[in-house]
């Protein structure tokens, strides 16, 4: 039997990181070399319950056991393949995704959340042959140029300007707001169905209603971003569906693919086809990912993990709602994307968390975000339970 000697501590892998990274990442002060389903080991062997869950990537839980056995059998058949060329994968993918969408629609594959929505605004502007992009305060939409022009967080914007032009932001849940700038120059009016890195702040019903029929009166287009809501989080395959509204489009990514990079757009059917040409990407559709992807979503459906991220979710909430801890400023949250708002900054209590084996988010200054894999237990949401509110009282 080989005996693995080589096996690194959790301080030389930090320390390679911080020696060759160009910095970007503040970093916790763990090297993660393992994971099953919420739960993560560090390079010495302590286990950590998973409230990070990939930063949203992580809904079926690690290495569940559907994707890894895709990952073998696609691996050994094909990996990469163009669009120009048809693929098994792909285009079995393409059929079992549009009949879980709920809209019909036509699908646009990439590599991740900001390409996504980057091809989502390009589509847009195709379709309309107008510019202006109307997106909301505390959204989030990603990195790239297109994505971040939508993105509101000052520090991730300004060094980077000029941005791409024509996109405006208006406050997040509020009608009035939004009909005093849309108008028949409007493009597309781009939204989260709850903000997610913003701060876990979900709609209140009736808004994406009211935002279809202002989009329907001037002609503009409504994108939903679902890239961190979508494949379950909220308690349903897709938030909007808490909603009866149907958008123009909606971009994917994070958990589409068991944990693999890929986004998508879906764009409803009745904008038909695009120009041949106009947008594209070299890894997009690739055999592997939708190999993976099509094992992601049988599962999810198989195992019904939107029904229990509703459950856990609710739980959850109660959970923390009765916790008495007077730094909490209020608890929000839809299925298993839940947030606490604090009155002071959350980052040492993520700290703390962490010494008490919970892994969190921050969302913003002041909001600890919890994103578990849909696969939690019940056992471990108690400990999660139990270490938050251990270090909210500062026992
Ligand atoms: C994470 C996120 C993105 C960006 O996705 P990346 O894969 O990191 O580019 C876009 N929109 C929302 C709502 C997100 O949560």
């Amino acid at each position: 039997m080989l005996i693995v000697t080589n096996m690194m501590q959790n301080e030389t892998i930090i320390a390679l990181e911080q020696q060759y990274e160009v910095g970007l990442y503040p970093k916790r002060p763990l090297a993660i070399v393992r994971g099953e389903g919420a739960r993560l080991w560090d390079a010495e062997g302590r286990m950590f319950i998973d409230c990070v869950g990939g930063q949203g990537a992580a809904n079926l839980g690690h290495c569940h056991p559907a994707i890894v056995a895709a990952l073998q059998t696609q691996s050994s058949h094909l990996i990469s393949c163009p669009e120009i060329f048809p693929n098994d994968q792909r285009a079995t993918y393409l059929e079992e995704l549009a009949d879980a969408l709920p809209f019909p629609a036509r699908i646009f594959c990439c590599n991740s959340g900001a390409e996504a929505v980057e091809a989502s605004i390009k589509f847009a502007r195709l379709l309309t042959g107008r510019t202006r992009i109307i997106a909301a305060m505390r959204s989030f939409h990603g990195r790239t140029f297109g994505a971040l022009s939508a993105t509101w967080e000052p520090k991730y914007r300004q060094p980077f300007e000029p941005l791409v032009p024509d996109f405006a932001h208006v406050p997040y849940d509020n009608m009035e707001a939004l009909a005093q700038v849309v108008d028949d120059e409007t493009a597309a009016v781009l939204l989260e169905p709850v903000q997610g890195e913003g701060g876990v702040r979900p709609a209140s019903p009736g808004y994406l209603e009211g935002v279809r029929r202002l989009c329907d009166e001037h002609g503009a287009l409504l994108l939903v971003d679902e890239v961190q809501t979508g494949f379950g989080r909220t308690g349903r395959l897709f938030a909007i569906e808490h909603s009866g509204v149907t958008p123009d489009m909606m971009a994917l990514a994070k958990s589409i693919a068991g944990g693999l990079p890929m986004g998508v757009v879906a764009l409803h059917e009745r904008h038909g086809v695009l120009p041949p040409g106009s947008h594209g990407t070299t890894f997009g559709g690739n055999p592997l990912t939708c190999a993976a992807a099509r094992a992601a979503l049988r599962a999810l459906i198989d195992e019904e993990l939107p029904r229990q991220a509703a459950e856990k979710g609710a739980w959850l909430l109660a959970q923390l709602r009765s916790l008495e801890a007077p730094v909490v400023r209020e608890v929000r949250g839809l299925g298993l994307l839940v947030g606490l708002e604090l009155k002071q900054r959350v980052q040492p209590y993520l700290g703390a968390l962490l010494e008490r084996g919970v892994l969190a988010l921050p969302a913003g200054p002041t909001v600890l975000r919890l994103l578990p894999p849909l696969v939690i237990s019940y056992d471990d949401l108690g400990t999660v339970v139990a270490a938050v509110a251990a270090v909210l009282r500062g026992t």
